[in-house]
This record gives structure tokens, C-alpha cells and sequence, in this order.
């Protein structure tokens, strides 16, 4: 996906008020079939700008999105309808999209009805596989969604997620409103969700342990743009930009051996409204240089499906000492 006029200077441009988190800027980013990809980052980093984007809910200026191939901004009518059938998003608060009086069933029934999932005499049957599938019990169907419990509520949402059989779900901070124990029983029914329906999932959290945990590959962004993609192990035993390093930092219990390897971000995030010239980082990087603050970096390969947007060459914390 393709953002090259940053949104803030194209907001600027158009006369619009800017928008500090709308801001994304030079955004390449590929999700593979059937892969979870992670998008990680500080409040404010654009991922939810991005995920929102994905499914539309952001149009997008100066920039593209395509579905296998096709640009979705050229979609119209029918083509239109299945894309958004097809790319679902789920929500952080799921009680907030779900209509407090409708039950579950009714829901459901909605979904299913808008797309014509299945014929009208096969609806019940389809809530049931439907709540089977996301443990729910079948009784809940006649519940409204107040009866419910975060995780309970946030199944309901995956549930009327998949009742359109999409291909992709978009997920966003998914289950950081919910108790720590809560969370790992919804992201677990989501990794085995993904594998059994052969999923694609963009998993968007600022919490890196869930983000291990679930990702294939992960995409860490900072003030807007994408500085660093790798597989799941080579991003947290090999990061390469400093940025990630340093989130890695800040996270000591997802890696305490090499706490004391790693750099922390110098000072204070800057505005999203107005990033630094050239490098983003170069403001808090520990390796900041003549060219960092002069020069954008783009994503260059770091090894076998690593890419890092950085001037050093092998920007490893270790080797810089
Ligand atoms: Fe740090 Fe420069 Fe690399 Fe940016 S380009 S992360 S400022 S070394
Ligand atoms: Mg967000």
C-alpha cells in the first residue's frame, strides 16, 4: 500500500485543519494471504489511521490500496459490496457497534441478511455454527449484548465478523480493553480462528507480547510511516532500525537478557502534525547522524524478508558500541 504525499501536507495543502494522527507518509506495506501480519507503535504512529484505511474507513489521498491487484478506490457497485464483505474490521469496543436492542440473534441475522449469506431457512442454523465457533453457548443467541462480558462481547463481534466469511480481518487493539487473562483467551480463539479458516488477519496493538505471540510478520511504525518489516523472530531476536530497538527496550519482560544491549529513545515523541525532517527518529536516535535529520530513509533489506528504513547499514545496537 502506497501513501506518498504525506497527509498532513496534503491537509495543509487542500486548506484542512491538520489532523496529528491522520498522518501517514511514504506507507509501502504488503499483507500475504493467509499471514497475520502485526502492526506495532505508539499512540499516535498512524496504525489505526492505517488499519482504518485498509478497510476504507479513511479514504485515502495521494495514495493506493490494492486487493489482490486491484485498486480498491475503483471498485463500484457489486465489486464494491464484496470487497467490504470480504475485509472485515473488528473493533476495540465491540459493545460501542453492537446494537444494545438487538439480541445477538438478531445481530447476526442482520449480517447475514445484508449479504445474503444464506438462505433465510438456513439463518438459525448458521447463528448456532456461528457462536460455535467463537465458544459461545447457543443460548447466548437470545441474550442481549449488556448480558455479556468484554471477552463475550468481543466474540459476539468476531462472530458477526465472520458471518460474512471474510478473507481478511482487520483488528485493532482488539483486546486491550480487556483483563489480562481475558485477552489471551481471545487472542488464542483468534490465532485458531486464522488457521482454520485460512485467514488473512492485520493485527494492529501497541502490545508487543500479544503482537508475538499472534504475528507471522510485523510491521513497527513510527510518526506515520513504516521503518522496520521482518518475520516475528527476526524482528525481536534481530531488530534493525533503532526505533524498534528501542521498543524493545521499553518492553524489558518480552526480552530481559538484552535489556542492557539496546538503546533507549532519547526525549520526547514530537507531534505527529509535524515530524522532524528526514529521518523521523532522528530527533531520539542514540545513532543519529550528519545524514539523518537531511535525508528520508526508505525501507532497504536488512537480510531474508527484513526491511528497515535507516542510514546505518547494520544499525545494530551491539556492533555500535
Ligand atoms: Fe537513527 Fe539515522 Fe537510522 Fe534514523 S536514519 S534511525 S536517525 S541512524
Ligand atoms: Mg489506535
Amino acid at each position: 500500500k502506497d501513501f506518498p504525499l504525506p497527509r498532513s501536507l496534503s491537509d495543509r495543502l487542500a486548506g484542512r485543519p491538520a489532523r496529528a494522527v491522520h498522518a501517514l507518509s511514504g506507507v509501502t506495506l504488503e499483507v500475504r494471504r493467509g499471514e497475520t501480519l502485526g502492526i506495532v507503535g505508539e499512540s499516535g504512529c498512524g496504525k489505526s489511521t492505517l488499519a482504518r484505511c485498509l478497510v476504507r474507513l479513511h479514504e485515502v489521498d495521494g495514495g493506493r490500496v490494492t486487493y489482490g491487484g486491484t485498486d480498491v478506490a475503483t471498485l463500484t457497485g457489486a465489486e464494491r459490496r464484496a470487497f467490504n464483505r470480504r475485509v472485515q474490521m473488528i473493533f476495540q469496543d465491540p459493545y460501542g457497534s453492537l446494537n444494545p436492542r438487538m439480541t445477538v440473534r438478531q445481530i447476526l441475522a442482520e449480517a447475514l441478511s445484508v449479504h445474503r449469506m444464506v438462505p433465510t431457512a438456513r439463518i438459525p442454523d448458521r447463528i448456532a455454527e456461528l457462536l460455535a465457533l467463537v465458544r459461545l453457548p447457543s443460548d447466548a443467541a437470545d441474550r442481549h449484548p449488556h448480558a455479556f462480558s468484554g471477552g463475550q462481547r468481543q466474540r459476539i463481534g468476531i462472530a458477526r465478523a465472520l458471518s460474512v466469511e471474510p478473507e481478511v480481518l482487520v483488528a485493532d487493539e482488539l483486546v486491550s480493553a480487556l483483563d489480562v487473562s481475558v485477552q489471551a483467551q481471545v487472542v488464542n480463539l483468534l490465532l485458531e480462528l486464522q488457521e482454520r479458516l485460512r485467514l488473512t488477519v492485520v493485527f494492529v496493538a501497541h502490545d508487543l507480547r500479544l503482537v508475538r505471540h499472534i504475528s507471522h510478520r510485523v510491521a513497527v511504525m513510527y510518526l506515520g510511516k513504516v521503518v522496520e518489516v521482518a518475520p516475528t523472530a527476526t524482528l525481536f531476536d534481530d531488530p534493525r532500525h533503532p526505533y524498534t530497538q528501542a521498543l524493545l527496550h521499553a518492553a524489558p519482560s518480552l526480552d530481559p537478557g538484552s535489556r542492557s544491549r539496546r538503546a533507549a529513545a532519547r526525549g520526547e515523541l514530537p507531534s505527529p502534525i509535524a515530524p522532524p525532517p528526514g529521518c523521523p527518529f532522528n530527533t531520539r536516535c542514540p545513532h543519529a547522524f550528519d545524514r539523518c535529520p537531511a535525508e528520508v530513509p526508505f525501507l532497504t533489506s536488512r537480510g531474508p524478508d527484513h526491511v528497515a528504513a535507516c542510514h546505518l547499514a547494520a544499525p545494530r545496537f551491539e556492533s555500535a558500541r
